[in-house]
């Protein structure tokens, strides 16, 4: 007879694996970097720009920085007050546009609240918006055409496909209907012939839509909301979700057996991460399922790369 403990091992879903597959696409940008270097004596450059103090934000930035050194490329960063305003971001954008040797152009979001992201947006020049959000980005890929793609929608569709995920014929599900993630990914998952729904904070008896996926992505910024009755069983699940947990109780319900290890994390750091799956029950429920972290967000940093590299190359063959 198995103990409860060994059953348990046993229902729980194989990992969608993050970290392999991002490393699989850096180790291809940084071949491509030395290939650009080599023939073209160029050196891919990312321009990242922080406004403000926001503690995740500049977690983000720093990682992208990091990245960057990782992998041969060239990076610099302007990291400005939080009182900055407009004009003075869209000189900065400006100027970064107008320079030959930066190729990506990444502002972090959010800005604060007194700037109008989506005219910072527009500023860049679309082949440097390496996040892939300006309109003109957004309405190539909807075309189907050349375009730089959002990171972390098309981070999902790399790991879906680099992890042998049948994505044609399959059902999907996209919860989250974001600019930055929920609707692109849906358009990407369509592109490659999913059947995809995509679900929001109006959709009726969620849990009726939701369990009908293949694949389900989640992307709505609310931790730990899908539960075991929201997956069909053996279902690949993406987690896009990352919210930080300060509450040892909430960490004990969202963890259950495995919560000491994320309790040893909390009272290290005053948080740990979860995504917006439940992680003890999903686990028990879905085929397969990307951890957090250690999942989605490794791949957002590693398309970035390869969208900074991508604009790069485009330069030269734009030469030549
Ligand atoms: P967002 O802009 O806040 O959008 C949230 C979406 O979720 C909205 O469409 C909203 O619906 C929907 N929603 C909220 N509550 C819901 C509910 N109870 N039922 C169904 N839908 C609900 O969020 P986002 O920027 O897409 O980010 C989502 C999450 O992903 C966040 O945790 C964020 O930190 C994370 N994220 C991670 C990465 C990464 O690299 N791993 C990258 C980006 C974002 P309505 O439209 O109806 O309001």
């Amino acid at each position: 007879m198995e103990t409860e403990a060994e059953e348990k091992t046993q229902a729980r879903a194989l990992k969608l694996d993050g970290a392999r597959v991002a490393g699989e696409i850096k180790r291809e940008v940084a071949a491509e970097v030395v290939r650009l270097k080599g023939e073209f004596a160029l050196t891919p450059r990312l321009a990242t720009v922080l406004v403000g103090e926001d503690a995740a934000s500049a977690v983000y930035v720093r990682n992208k920085i990091r990245t960057c050194e990782e992998l041969g490329l060239a990076s610099e960063h302007r990291h400005l007050h939080a009182s900055t305003d407009a004009p003075q971001l869209l000189e900065i954008v400006n100027e970064l546009n107008r320079r030959e040797d930066v190729h990506g152009i990444l502002v972090q979001l959010p800005l604060p609240k007194h700037i109008d992201e989506s005219v910072v947006i527009e500023a860049i020049n679309p082949d440097k918006d390496v996040d892939g959000f300006h309109p003109v980005n957004v309405g190539r890929m909807m075309q189907r055409r050349a375009a730089l793609l959002p990171c972390t929608p098309a981070g999902i569709v790399e790991l879906l496909v680099r992890e042998s995920v049948e994505i044609a014929g399959a059902r999907a599900c996209v919860v989250g209907r974001s600019q930055i993630v929920g609707r692109p990914v849906a358009e990407l998952l369509l592109q490659r012939d999913a059947t995809v729904t995509l679900c929001h904070s109006r959709t009726r008896d969620i849990e009726d839509v939701t369990r009908e996926a293949d694949i389900l992505v989640v992307a709505i910024g609310r931790a730990g909301f899908i539960r075991a009755r929201h997956v069909k069983a053996g279902a690949t699940v993406v987690d896009v979700g990352m919210n930080r947990l300060t509450d040892p109780d909430e960490v004990r319900e969202l963890f259950g057996a495995r919560a000491e290890k994320r309790l040893k994390t909390l009272g290290e750091r005053g948080y740990t991460l979860v995504g917006d799956v439940h992680p003890a029950e999903v686990e028990a429920v879905a085929g397969r399922l990307t951890p957090v972290p250690g999942g989605v967000g490794l791949l957002t940093v590693a398309m970035l790369m390869k969208n900074t590299v991508a604009a790069a190359a485009k330069g030269v063959k734009g030469k030549g």
